[in-house]
């Protein structure tokens, strides 16, 4: 039945008038005829004229038949930063690496379009994750293999095996002679490494067993960011649906080498996801509306990234108090990654770190009261406190720099009346306490009591 309808349909869209003029495919074809380079090509580019301050297009490169990877970067792009000043949260979606895996691809449409067209509609949660994020999609990956209507590129490689992290020619199909010996694969890690270092979410978007899935593919251990990913999955199951699988891929999928989610979080330090739809590989088309078929994908998309603010370690010290030899940093963490290798730094007037703390770890959503040996500190004037930290706990995760609000910093005791005013040089609070203490301490005392 569904094959006839299928048919049915197409011999009433093929005479329809709209075809002949639009310059993208029109949304009753849209809903139900998945998307060709070329229908894709148009969508994308018309979306970038209707939409200016919304919609950059760029391409990441030629696949091996030297058909466009588009990259739609989805922002308010009126803006450089989040309102509060501080950088836009990065998130990177592709599909489409395997061609004939065609409701994958129409998955990451359907995101870069609820984006882009909801926003210009006013909907407040869009126009909210504009303001604070950037969402660049990659929606057809292997644009050859999608044409042809095959799970591989013109080369006959499985793209998927192909990236550059536990690549081994034991997988089928998985490059010619090593990893990244195909352009669409090359060009999409290019892309990774030119825009989004900084991401904090990457989904790739398949077909096959229904399951959102997250590292590893390649060994059955669990990734180190396990809490992170729980907590996801809770959310998920909490919220959205207790019924889609989350599970990491090597369990809920089959063991895989060389994947673009296992070197999106192996070696960019990316949280990542496969999100595999249902398995209907073999149509052309859908006789259930794409956006229908997708809602709960899409609602599960929504949710991972109107939160991704949270998919890292966020630091926000409470108190530093320097006493004689200790410092005690009272510090929270108020996202859901936990960072295992912090430090404390005092960067100095040359912008150098003058001095560095000891390592220190704070969970996902926790506090953390620590008592560091502060024995070597010297501060000179023109300095300031930092917090140098892994966002996450994967070892290739990247490393922040964050400066201490100076008013979150206390000396509660001092030994030293030099160490007291070189400090209180630049810091007016402390200024007036050194003042004080010249003025009314005698000279004898080898330790002030100053507290706030
Ligand atoms: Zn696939």
């Amino acid at each position: 039945m569904r094959g006839i309808a299928l048919v049915a349909l197409l011999l009433l869209t093929s005479f329809s008038p709209a075809l002949g003029n639009a310059t993208a495919q029109p949304d009753i074809i849209e809903e139900y005829w998945y998307h060709s380079y070329l229908s894709l090509t148009q969508q994308v580019n018309q979306w970038e004229a209707d939409y200016p301050d919304t919609v950059k297009l760029v391409t990441a490169g030629q696949t091996e038949l030297g058909r466009e990877q588009w990259v739609v970067q989805i922002s308010n792009w009126a803006n450089d930063t989040a309102p509060n000043g501080s950088a836009k949260t990065k998130i990177y979606i592709d599909g489409g690496h395997h061609g004939n895996e065609h409701l994958g691809t129409e998955l990451a449409f359907l995101v870069a379009e609820y984006y882009i067209e909801e926003s210009a509609t006013g909907n407040e949660e869009a126009l909210a994750v504009l303001e604070t994020t950037e969402i660049h999609v990659m929606i057809m990956l292997n644009a050859d293999g999608n044409d042809a209507d095959n799970r591989w590129n013109n080369n006959a490689i499985d793209l998927n095996r192909n990236y550059d992290h536990m690549w081994t020619e034991e997988e089928t199909r998985s490059g010619r002679g090593g990893p990244f010996s195909e352009s669409e694969t090359r060009n999409n890690a290019d892309y990774m490494a030119e825009y989004m270092v900084d991401a904090d979410l990457y989904v790739t978007m398949h077909t096959g067993v229904w399951i959102l899935a997250y590292p590893w593919g390649w060994t059955g251990d669990m990734p180190a960011d396990w809490e992170l990913y729980t907590h996801m999955a809770d959310e998920i199951h909490a919220n959205i649906s207790p019924d889609l699988p989350i599970r990491n891929a090597n369990a809920g999928i089959y063991p895989t080498h060389g994947t673009s989610r296992d070197y999106g979080y192996g070696v960019m330090g990316y949280p990542t996801f496969t999100f595999e739809t249902d398995d209907e590989q073999f149509l052309l088309g859908t006789t259930e509306k794409v956006s229908d078929r997708l809602g709960l994908e899409l609602e599960v998309m929504r949710y991972l990234i109107r939160d991704a603010w949270f998919w890292r370690a966020h630091l926000e010290v409470e108190s530093v108090e320097i006493s004689g030899d200790e410092i005690t940093l009272d510090v929270n963490n108020v996202a859901h990654a936990s960072t295992a290798n912090a430090t404390l730094q005092w960067i100095d007037s040359a912008g150098e770190v003058g001095w560095n703390s000891s390592l220190f770890a704070v969970n996902a959503s926790n506090s953390s009261h620590v008592i560091l040996d502060s024995t070597n500190l010297t501060m000179d004037e023109g300095g300031y406190w930092n917090l140098y930290y892994q966002v996450r706990v994967v070892e290739v995760s990247r490393w922040v720099n964050e400066t201490v609000d100076e008013s979150l910093v206390s000396i509660i005791k001092v030994e030293d009346d030099g160490f007291l005013l070189g400090y209180g040089l630049f810091n007016p609070l402390s200024l007036i306490m050194a003042l004080c203490a010249v003025a009314i301490l005698k000279p004898e005392l080898s330790e002030i009591e100053i507290s706030e």
